[in-house]
């Protein structure tokens, strides 16, 4: 269990680096009505730094499952006008957002999925105008993590509901550098480093990244022409700097999807839409799945493979070192803003537009002559072993090492 003055901590860290909100900004804090007494403490710490006005967005999800299990489909696709015209209201004020993720990673276990995924995409196109907003930056936004009970219990089966939360509880601790005597500032220096090296392999340019490691990985990822590695902060539509995922370790940025050759092999499960998948391997040629192979999970992971053509080569390439705080806790917390930043991690399926230099103004023919992949899908799966070595290899051929036995070097 964290102490006062670390809860304190976290929450100016949401406020602060996360979100960055500016004196006399509204913010919106959403979240689980689970969550709500460290929402309380975001809303003080807001205003303690100089918050104009706090709205609170509560989400229920029992009462989620609730109405999935009772409603009708066509009910649970019509979006009430007031969401929208909240939604609105808040583009209008440019408010920034901060999110609390945290639930049961079961709690629609059993719905049907008939239902689930028409309500899904009626709310996807619905909130479209307000979704644009954060993707684009054009209001700064946060996503934060604390344990509800049934999400801890996911993750310590074995614990009682109690222990399972305090245990989740330290870790978050741990990983979000609460530990540290100032953890705003050490989240500082921390971003300062992700973005130093960021821009080392921005500086390179490289042709490709080798990874190889005991397991049997031997893969040569081509990256995207004019890529860019993105770290940490971006940059709001008003200049100001935010960091959209706390906690966050990764460095990443889009393979070239006809440059990808040779085998990878997963360094921990794949959990996809409640499936785990395990000991799988992956061959590519040119840049696109040749063959692969899986101890557990094979039906599911073929299932992955087989939505569509893109989903067959890569449209991520992240890169982590072992001794990050979330890689040394060892735990899979079936949440990606955890899982994700665990381990150096490739994506099957879309690459994200702002990796490739220009790439928000593009057409989508311009990146594909990019090299960035397009697909419906984009799954993450972790490939950074303890062993792990990671070379860059120039336009000219030179060798750089970045990772020598799962650690960076530069
Ligand atoms: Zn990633
Ligand atoms: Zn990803």
């Amino acid at each position: 269990m964290l102490t006062q003055q670390q809860l304190e901590n976290f929450a100016e860290l949401a406020v602060r680096v996360g979100a960055n909100m500016q004196p006399n900004q509204e913010v919106v804090i959403r979240c689980d009505v689970q969550c709500s007494d460290f929402a309380h403490l975001i809303a003080k710490k807001a205003y303690e730094f100089g918050a104009k006005y706090v709205h609170m967005q509560w989400r229920d999800e029992v009462l989620g499952r609730i109405n999935m299990l009772g409603a009708s489909k066509e009910t649970l696709c019509e979006v009430p006008d007031y969401l929208l015209a909240q939604n609105k209201y808040y583009i209008e004020h440019n408010v920034c957002l901060i999110s609390i993720s945290a639930g049961d990673p079961n709690i629609l276990k059993g719905c049907d999925p008939d239902k689930l995924k028409a309500s899904n995409l009626a709310n996807m196109q619905a909130n479209k105008e307000f979704r644009n907003a954060t993707m684009s930056n054009y209001l700064r936004w946060t996503i934060v993590s604390i344990p509800t009970t049934a999400w801890a219990k996911q993750v310590f089966p074995h614990e009682d509901a109690e222990t399972a939360v305090d245990k989740m509880w330290d870790a978050i601790g741990r990983i979000m550098r609460l530990d540290a005597p100032d953890p705003t500032e050490a989240w500082k220096q921390h971003i300062a480093t992700l973005r130093r090296r960021a821009s080392f392999l921005n500086q390179h340019n490289f042709e490709y990244i080798h990874l190889t490691n005991s397991r049997g990985t031997d893969l040569r990822v081509g990256l995207a022409t004019d890529h860019q590695w993105i770290a940490a902060e971006e940059e709001g539509q008003d200049g100001v700097s935010f960091t959209a995922n706390m906690p966050t370790e990764e460095i990443f940025t889009a393979p070239h999807n006809r440059k990808i050759d040779g085998t990878v092999v997963n360094a921990l499960p794949l959990v996809n839409s409640g499936n785990i998948i395990d000991d799988f391997e992956i061959t590519f040629e040119k840049g696109k799945v040749v063959d692969y192979k899986a101890r557990v999970g094979y039906e599911a992971l073929k299932n992955i493979l087989t939505t569509d053509e893109g989903v067959l080569s890569l449209g991520e390439i992240a890169l982590i070192g072992k001794h990050s705080p979330i890689a040394e806790s060892g735990i899979l917390f079936y949440n990606t803003l955890f899982d994700e930043n665990a381990s150096c991690h490739l994506a099957f399926g879309a690459s994200y537009p702002t990796t490739v230099k220009g790439g928000n103004e593009m057409t989508e023919e311009q990146l594909r002559q990019h090299g960035m992949n397009q697909s419906l899908q984009h799954v993450d799966f972790m490939v950074g072993t303890k062993d792990i070595n990671i070379d860059g290899i120039g336009y000219d051929g030179t060798v750089t090492p970045l990772f020598r036995d799962g650690e960076w070097v530069i």
